[in-house]
């Protein structure tokens, strides 16, 4: 970054203090990673200078060869991964591309139905505060306060009672398995389009550790940078039948020019993630994401829906007497990154919930194994205590273990260590 630094001195600083505490931490937020130097050096190209609207072949300006190629491989590469007949990459995050679904299949003031954004879900699957929410109608459905988990029969009962023209399943939230299959049926007995939202779970689809939504959902909307371990970006995948509804939907129905640079490292992003490596990573985020929850239930943690199926973990704090952003800013001064989160029927505010969320895909991609997860569990519940007695001396003692587990393993991407 010699001509950064030169330019920007102060920006070249940040970025380089932000590469240092991403190195130095215990990142356990689960939608977040450490993408590859190759991932890195893509986004950072000189095909971030170029305007390309339309599609390979089908473009406003001229000069695409190059451009047109790009595009073509990251949209083969996307449909091969996920088995669909068609891939847009062009949606510049996962909330457009959400939004660029409504706009294919709904009018505004359609019944549009989610899982509730306290419940797990998602801002854009509906809910009041979003524009999916407000410029549509938002049913919404949860999970059983006893079991954590969401009953399908009541999806069924609430989507023919409000007769959705658009049904979302998957959440940022959700701990267990989503049923794609389950969906589906539900979808088709009220003649709505299924979309499967991935963003946080597309790389256990990719590396086989989670079902695919494949020959269920009509469409799929995933995120680039969750545990697919991408740049920040976004897809929509289809069926052969709204392919073009899709297309149009993203440009020109709500975007420009795509970002050719992001676009090159989804590209990249997939060909890694088609490799026997990736597979082999996206079952480890499982084991590891298992392993935790349960060194963290043995500790007396209450884990919404009692464990997890995939990535993440939600921890409902009440147990332990602590809040949940308490927990989560003591963690932090302790090294340990993670966010405070709303647990299903919590009855704190959204802005001070009962609740951690916490994820394994990070850890993971620096090769932190299984057999580490004991040590983690035991750090969280000493920081979660050390917040409850205002112990300070403990949490700087935990800060200096952790830093020592981050040496030893080097994350991905970073120059520093
Ligand atoms: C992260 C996420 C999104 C939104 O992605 P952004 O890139 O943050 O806009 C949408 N849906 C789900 C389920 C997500 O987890």
């Amino acid at each position: 970054m010699s001509h950064l630094a030169v330019t920007d001195p102060e920006i070249a600083r940040l970025v380089v203090a932000e590469e240092q505490l991403q190195a130095d931490t215990l990142r356990l937020i689960p939608s977040e990673n450490y993408v590859s130097h190759a991932v890195l050096e893509a986004t950072g190209t000189v095909l971030q200078n170029k305007y390309s609207e339309g599609y390979p072949g089908k473009r406003y300006y001229e000069g695409q060869q190059n451009i047109d190629q790009v595009e073509t491989l990251a949209i083969e590469r996307a449909k091969t991964l996920f088995a669909m007949d068609h891939a847009n990459v062009q949606p510049y995050s996962g909330s457009p591309a959400n939004l660029a679904v409504y706009l294919a299949f709904l009018q505004p003031g359609d019944t549009v139905m989610g899982m509730a954004l306290p419940m797990g879900g998602h801002l854009t699957h509906g809910w009041g505060v979003s524009a999916t929410g407000s410029w549509f109608r938002g049913v919404q459905y949860g999970v059983e306060q006893a079991t954590g988990r969401t009953d399908l029969d009541k999806v069924r009962d609430l989507a023919l009672a409000e007769r959705p023209k658009l049904i979302f399943c998957g959440g940022t939230a959700v701990p267990r398995t989503i049923d794609f299959a389950g969906f589906a049926e539900i979808a088709r007995e009220v003649g709505a389009v299924l979309v499967a939202d991935v963003a946080h779970i597309a790389g256990l689809i990719a590396g086989g550790a989670h079902p695919s939504p494949a020959g269920h959902a009509d469409v799929v909307s995933t995120t680039t940078h969750k545990t697919l371990r991408g740049p920040r970006g976004a897809m929509l995948l289809s069926t052969a039948e709204h392919a073009k509804a899709i297309d149009r939907a993203v440009f020109p129905g709500l975007q420009g020019g795509p970002h050719n640079h992001t676009t090159a490292a989804i590209a990249v992003a997939l060909k890694e993630a088609a490799g026997e490596d990736f597979r082999v990573y996206a079952r480890q985020v499982v084991t590891n994401a298992r392993t935790l929850g349960e060194e963290l239930a043995a500790r007396g943690f209450d884990l919404v829906s009692g464990g997890t199926d995939n990535h993440l973990l939600l921890i409902d704090l009440t147990g332990k007497d602590v809040p949940g952003k308490v927990a989560a800013k003591a963690l932090d001064r302790a090294g340990i990154v993670v966010n405070y989160n709303t647990v299903p029927y919590d009855t704190r505010k959204p802005f001070d919930p009962s609740g951690i969320r916490i994820g394994t895909p990070a850890l993971t991609s620096r090769g932190i194994p299984a057999s580490a997860m004991a040590t983690v569990a035991e750090w969280i519940d000493l920081v979660v205590t050390a917040a409850r007695t205002g112990d300070e001396a403990a949490i700087t003692k935990v800060r200096a273990d952790v830093k020592a587990l981050m040496d030893a393993y080097p994350a991905p991407g970073l120059s520093v260590r």
